[in-house]
């Protein structure tokens, strides 16, 4: 799209998940574009200009839904792929070579950190794992050859916020590259770049998606690099399909409307779990109880629909808790309309020891909600009713 089709005033988040940035109106177009279902498009030679195959992230539909992404990221260019993990993947791949080094924090989703810590190291790339917040830990850790910073914003599932710009600030220093997951973010409610950071990872079958019923991941940033992102996805073949990528776009154009709703219900759901006694600690970036609560209220623009708390009771209090449910139902992943409720021990931290899950701020009893978009009274009354058959 040419500079001149750029609408003259910036848009705002709500504005973007339904037109993007693109302002085309063309008597006899669809409002909704169609799902173009199709793994190939009529091509004889170069004069037929860009040569379309659904591998090659060209479809339509694809092309479409990485252009809103971008938008919404304020990033020049993005591009959705078919998991979160193929996303973060890529985007390794890109920045990094055997012999290259990546520092990256402490507390990251489960399969990102076995992806550095098990299988980029058979390909000659290693990674330092530091605390977010230890600045002196990052400068340390830096190498001649550390190309990546990576981080998560908020953290699962503790929801720590940790303020980003002294990791940019130093990354510049050294021509290093940021990559953010913030996936439990969404970009309504943090954006990355503002914070300086280069390149942002979602996984969309969460917040962007927001129905729990699509697999889809998204890189925004240069378009030097989502460039190389996207010529690595038609070697190794994570290109979404068009159905999915119609599904994600349809989400979208609801995220700002739902990510309020998420906000608002999370934060009224984590103020009564906060004064309620079977409850030891609730974690939620919009208490001020919360540790990150200042920065967090600095940088984000709604504190997301995330919300954990630790029960007295331990693991079995949890697991009670949990069978008692009957709005809210027990299942892992978040983001979507609908109340999901897991316990880190169970799903994304299983594989640690009850020590190490001390140690990450995960005693037995902790338990995460994703809060849905239903009406908060009924959430706390399910909650409530949960909370009650502790006792029984
Ligand atoms: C779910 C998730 C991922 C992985 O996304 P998939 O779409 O399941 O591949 C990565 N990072 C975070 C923070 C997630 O919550």
């Amino acid at each position: 799209m040419s500079d001149l089709a750029r609408p003259e005033r910036p848009r705002g988040p709500a504005t973007l998940g339904i037109h993007g940035n693109d302002h085309q109106k063309v008597p006899g177009e669809p409002v909704v574009p169609p799902i173009v279902q199709s793994a190939t498009f009529h091509w004889a030679t170069p004069d037929d200009g860009e040569l379309l195959y659904g591998r090659h992230g060209n479809n339509p539909n694809i092309v479409m839904v990485g252009r809103k992404i971008a938008a919404l990221e304020g990033t020049e260019d993005a591009v959705a792929l078919s998991s979160g993990m193929g996303g973060i993947a890529m985007a390794f791949l890109a920045l990094v070579e055997a012999g290259d080094h990546i520092v990256a924090s402490s507390h990251l989703y489960g399969a990102t950190q076995v992806l550095l810590t098990d299988e980029l190291p058979r390909r000659g790339v290693e990674t330092t794992f530091v605390s977010p917040e230890a600045l002196d830990a990052w400068r340390e850790a830096v190498r001649p050859n550390t190309r990546v910073f990576h981080i998560e914003l908020p953290t699962n599932p503790t929801l720590r916020f940790f303020d980003p710009r002294p990791i940019t600030a130093l990354a510049r220093l050294h021509g290093i590259t940021v990559t953010c997951d913030a996936t439990f973010a969404s970009p309504v409610n943090f954006r990355s770049i503002d914070a300086g950071i280069d390149v942002v990872i979602h996984s969309a079958t969460k917040y962007l998606g927001g129905h729990s019923d699509l697999i889809a991941g998204a890189v925004a940033g240069s378009h030097e690099l989502v460039a190389e992102v996207t010529r690595l996805s038609r070697l190794y073949g994570p290109a979404l399909d068009p159905n999915s990528a119609w599904l994600l776009d349809r989400g979208i154009r609801t995220l700002d409307v739902r990510v309020a709703r998420h906000n608002a219900n999370a934060e009224a759901i984590a103020e009564w779990f906060e004064k309620r006694e079977e409850v030891s600690a609730t974690l939620y970036p919009g208490l001020t109880s919360h540790p990150d609560h200042e920065i967090a209220s600095e940088l984000m623009r709604g504190f997301g629909g995330m919300v954990s708390i630790v029960l007295k009771g331990g693991a079995e209090a949890a697991d009670r808790f949990m069978a008692a449910l009957s709005v809210a139902l027990a299942a892992p992943s978040l983001g979507g309309v609908e109340t999901l409720v897991s316990q880190p021990r169970h799903t994304s931290h299983a594989s640690l020891s009850i020590e190490q899950r001390h140690a990450l701020g995960i005693p037995d009893g902790f338990v995460r909600i994703s809060v849905g978009i239903e009406n908060v009274e009924d959430l706390i009354a399910d909650f409530e009713q949960a909370l009650e058959a502790l006792d029984s």
